[in-house]
């Protein structure tokens, strides 16, 4: 199958690529390289450097690659960014989705794929949250999210294809930026790698469903290669499973211990300290994933510890990780 990725520069869209490869589809990606990395984008990837809100260049990248099928994970993914600039947020995220979606439909794609984002349409969930359950986005993110939710599902309704919406939980993995507001797993990683001290925002018991790279992939590849009916789909992709800030900073302080023991050092692994709660986070967060294992065979099977020290071993190789 031919598969275009939208932001496969990026860490899911670029993982996604790898997996699909080996798989033996043929694939390409476009991306702007505004958070992704040209490097990320594998060898055997067809590359296109391109806005997806950019109809010409969209068109030219459909009509060159002809894709059978687009796994759509390009998007403007700062919660914070979009609180200071909604309008930005609404430009890639809404304008930049329909653009996809207006070119999947011109070329006759069969198969669209959504990356969309259970932590930010459900709000706050204590208990694993159902796809049918209330959609309250409380950041302009969240918002622009669910929007592109209604697109793609206009593209199914409209076009006769299958849509994929995948609501992702929180998505951890090598490849993750740590800078700014990046995953909480590797801002701890890379903060403790260099013996920095880390701050946990509040009592650090507000809970998140964590999920490794490699499921959320294989997730997508499901999605894009089951034998599926027209129509829009829509699941989660999650564990299922709460777990505090404090835990995860706990277990990513054990992954960095035996990261430095196994390269011969043995300096302390600084304790992170408690700072104020930040206004409009999220108390708890976790999405149901019976849907999807029942419909795709889908469910979690990273071992979350294993999947900590995969992001530990690689954030432990980029360039100015002081490991000493
Ligand atoms: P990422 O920032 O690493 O990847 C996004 C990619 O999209 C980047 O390579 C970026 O350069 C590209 N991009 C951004 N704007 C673009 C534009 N206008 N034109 C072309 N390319 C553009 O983020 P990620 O964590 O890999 O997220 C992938 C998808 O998953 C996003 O849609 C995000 O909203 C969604 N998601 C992520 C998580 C998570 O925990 N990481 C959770 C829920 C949903």
């Amino acid at each position: 199958m031919r598969v275009l990725v939208t932001g496969g520069a990026g860490f899911i869209g670029s993982h996604l690529a790898d997996r699909l490869l080996s798989d033996g589809h043929d694939v390409a990606v476009v991306d702007d390289l505004s958070t992704g990395h040209r490097e990320f984008v594998p060898e055997d990837a067809a590359f296109f450097e391109a806005d997806i809100r950019d109809a010409a260049a969209l068109e030219r990248v459909f009509a060159e690659f002809r894709p059978d099928a687009v796994s759509h994970q390009a998007a403007h993914a700062s919660v914070g960014r979009s609180v200071r600039e909604p309008a930005y947020d609404a430009d890639v995220n809404i304008l930049g989705t329909i653009r996809v979606v207006e070119a999947c439909r011109r070329h006759a794609v069969s198969r669209l794929v959504f990356a969309s984002s259970g932590g930010a349409i459900y709000g706050e969930a204590d208990r694993p949250v159902p796809e049918d359950s209330p959609l309250l986005p409380k950041s302009p993110y969240g918002m622009s999210k669910l929007a592109g939710e209604h697109y793609v599902r206009f593209f199914a309704e409209e076009g006769g294809g299958t849509a994929v919406v995948l609501r992702y939980a929180n998505v951890f993995g090598p490849r993750q930026d740590s800078g700014g507001e990046g995953g909480v797993i590797s801002i701890f990683g890379e903060r403790m790698l260099a013996a920095a001290p880390s701050t946990i925002f509040g009592d650090g018991e507000q809970t998140r469903d964590f999920v490794f790279v490699a499921d959320v992939v294989d997730a997508n590849v499901r999605s894009l290669t089951a034998d599926s009916a027209p129509g829009v789909h829509t699941f989660n992709v999650g564990t299922g499973r709460n777990t505090t800030v404090n835990e995860v900073a706990a277990r990513v302080a054990a992954a960095v211990r035996r990261q430095r023991v196994d390269a011969g050092l043995d300096s302390p692994v600084p304790t992170p300290t408690h700072g104020p709660e930040r206004p409009g986070d999220l108390r708890a967060n976790v999405v149901d994933p019976s849907r999807i294992s029942y419909a795709l065979g889908w469910k979690p099977r990273a071992d979350f510890d294993a999947g900590l020290r995969k992001t530990v071993a690689w954030l432990a190789e980029q360039p100015g990780q002081d490991a000493g």
